[in-house]
């Protein structure tokens, strides 16, 4: 991001209590940020804009998991082997250094995570790059990997491990058993759930976009891969900007516009559950104001996927130049289920009922072990094994008079009387499903933050320069601000009644009596609340307010008996300010 834009944000954010860094007093501590009275608001109106679209409107389940889990959790889900970025340290000053963004930084290599760290340590060198702290070179300094997960003990001593969750998923996943029983084992199904999550970032930087806690808002969403389909026909035709990973590679690949329905048909996007939750969630970032001209959905590069992901598309934002991922939707496949049922071995399975029962006809083995044993020794378990599984694959094999298996590479023939091959008829009433999940997994703190830098506006009011933030009146953090036009005459009770009647309406409202009436304009203006009213004389005689907008300035009189409804209708829409 270019300096000036973040320094902005950051200077408003910290005089108008949208976020500041925690503890100042002892010198702050990188990657840790509490967000002001305003920031609270923008970000708990952005939760629950995710939550009336992902769990209200499509309806999902929400849960709340614990943010500290036992190393087994972690163990299983491959976080503790393999959740690491790359890590250098300056040899004079000690500053340490995520290896991949010195590259990034300093070379017109993009998306250097995808690069081995042996790759990374030779671009170091080869490009002279010193330490951006004291300027010392850094050739020839070993980049290593370096785990985000912060340690912790659950109780007394050392012999219960601990890690503050990297991403609120595991929780989802650990529990799916549990889960699965809530959705009366019906797949498909979605899990939801917003909290924090904590990395231990190398090098936490631009503001909220890098932190070592942050809000996560994730879908986890169970399917069965043979059989469900989302209902792609609802976001068909919506428009998507896509960057896939061909494009990336392509000398001249860029940015392609495609419905859904056409990057579905020309493989664009592969999975058509990916597909559907690209278009459900387009126009919700429009909502909480995303600039779409500042927005796109890129995929990642093989080298780029995370340990568990079979194909993800970020969704990014444009900050000052750089591109910033607000929210991975990630293929994730039966990745996870699978590895803790391997670790626990408990079923992460759901048993999915026919309509009505089937009949089919199942091969089986029943190996002679009194003929094998003696034949083949150490073996013979294996190769027994092994001609259980042949038959259920290739019945066929059974025809003739000998079968043939592989055991660690070695072949042994049995003759078919041995293997007591037969095949029965039995009648299933169902089969057991691990389902494939899809993960749109959103950063709360980058699309606050987004919010910000694109609502961000300057202009030129009364001969004097005013900044703005438009952001859209659902997600403002105050709805209305209500100003006495002067703090006596009876305007300050009439206007105190007046705020006290739009609270009463669930509306969030600012009251403001200090100063001239412009400066209380600019004070709202600055802090992005979409309407204000001012109570006069006029409002004395007549039972009218002033309702002025924020982008255009522009005033209308209105009843104050309508003004409840008629500043709800406007936060939601459902009227326009140039109708009243
Ligand atoms: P990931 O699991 O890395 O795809 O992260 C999911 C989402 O969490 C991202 O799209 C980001 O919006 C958010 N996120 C990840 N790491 C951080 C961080 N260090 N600071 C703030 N947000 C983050």
């Amino acid at each position: 991001m270019s300096e000036a834009e973040g320094d902005r944000i950051a200077e408003l954010a910290k005089r108008r209590g949208f976020f500041f860094q925690t503890a100042g007093v002892y010198g702050g501590v990188g990657g840790f940020y509490t967000y002001g009275p305003h920031g609270a608001s923008l970000k708990d109106n952005l939760e629950a804009a995710w939550r009336e679209l992902f769990v209200t409107r499509e309806g999902h389940m929400e849960i709340d998991a614990p943010t500290v889990m036992p190393e087994s959790v972690f163990a299983a889900s491959g976080h503790l082997e393999t959740f690491d970025d790359m890590i250098l340290e300056c040899p004079d000053c000690g500053a340490s250094h995520r290896a991949d963004h010195l590259v990034e930084d300093n070379t017109d290599i993009e998306e250097a995570e995808s690069l081995p760290p042996a790759e990374i340590a030779t671009t170091i060198a080869e490009h002279d790059i010193a330490c951006p702290t004291c300027g010392v070179a850094l050739a020839g300094e070993p980049v290593e990997e370096f785990n985000l997960m912060f340690e912790t003990n659950i109780g007394p001593g050392t012999a219960s491990p601990g890690y503050l969750r990297p991403e609120t998923a595991q929780g989802i996943f650990v529990d799916f058993p549990q889960l699965s029983q809530y959705a009366r084992n019906q797949l498909p199904f979605g899990v939801a759930q917003i909290g924090r999550a904590y990395r231990n970032e190398i090098s936490p930087r631009k503001g909220l976009v890098r932190v070592r806690e942050f809000s996560q808002a994730e879908l986890e969403q169970f399917f069965d891969p043979e059989t469900d389909e989302p209902p792609l026909t609802r976001v068909a035709d919506v428009s998507l900007p896509l960057y896939s990973a061909t494009q990336q590679a392509a000398e001249d690949g860029g940015l392609q516009e495609l419905t859904v329905g056409e990057a579905v048909d020309r493989g664009v996007i592969e999975s058509d559950w990916l597909a559907f939750y690209l278009g459900l969630s387009l126009d919700w970032y429009a909502s909480v104001g995303v600039d779409m001209d500042r927005f796109r959905y890129r995929q990642h590069r093989p080298g780029e996927l995370s340990h568990y992901a079979a194909d993800c598309w970020d969704a990014e934002t444009e900050i000052g130049g750089d591109w910033v991922e607000v929210t991975g939707f990630a293929y994730r496949g039966s990745y996870d289920l699978d590895k803790h049922a391997d670790y626990s071995g408990e079923s992460f399975s759901v048993f999915e009922q026919y309509d009505e029962p089937v009949t089919v006809e199942r091969p089986t083995v029943d190996p002679d072990m009194s003929e094998l044993g003696p034949r083949f020794g150490g073996v013979a378990t294996d190769i027994a094994d092994a001609l259980e599984t042949r038959a259920e694959r290739d019945p066929d094999a059974f025809d003739g008079e000998t079968v043939t298996v592989e055991v660690a590479g070695d072949r042994y023939t049995v003759p078919v009387e041995q293997t007591g091959f037969a095949v029965e008829t039995v009648t299933e009433s169902g089969e057991h499903v691990t389902p494939h999940v899809v993960e749109p997994s959103f950063g709360i703190g980058r699309l606050v933050y987004t919010a910000l830098v694109h609502a961000h506006r300057e202009d030129e009011v009364d001969g004097e320069t005013r900044q703005y933030l438009a952001l859209p009146p659902s997600v403002a953090p105050t709805t209305v601000g209500v100003f006495p036009l002067m703090d006596r005459d009876g305007l300050d009770e009439y206007a105190q009644r007046v705020a006290g009647e739009l609270r009463a309406t669930g509306l969030s409202v600012t009251y403001d009596d200090a100063g001239a009436i412009g400066r209380r304009y600019r004070r709202q203006d600055e802090v992005g609340t979409p309407f204000c009213v001012t109570v006069d004389y006029d409002s004395l005689e007549a039972d009218t307010v002033t309702i002025r907008e924020r982008d255009t300035t522009a005033q209308r009189r209105v009843p104050v008996d309508d003004l409840g409804e008629t500043v709800l209708a406007l936060r939601d829409g459902d009227c326009r300010f140039d109708e009243l």
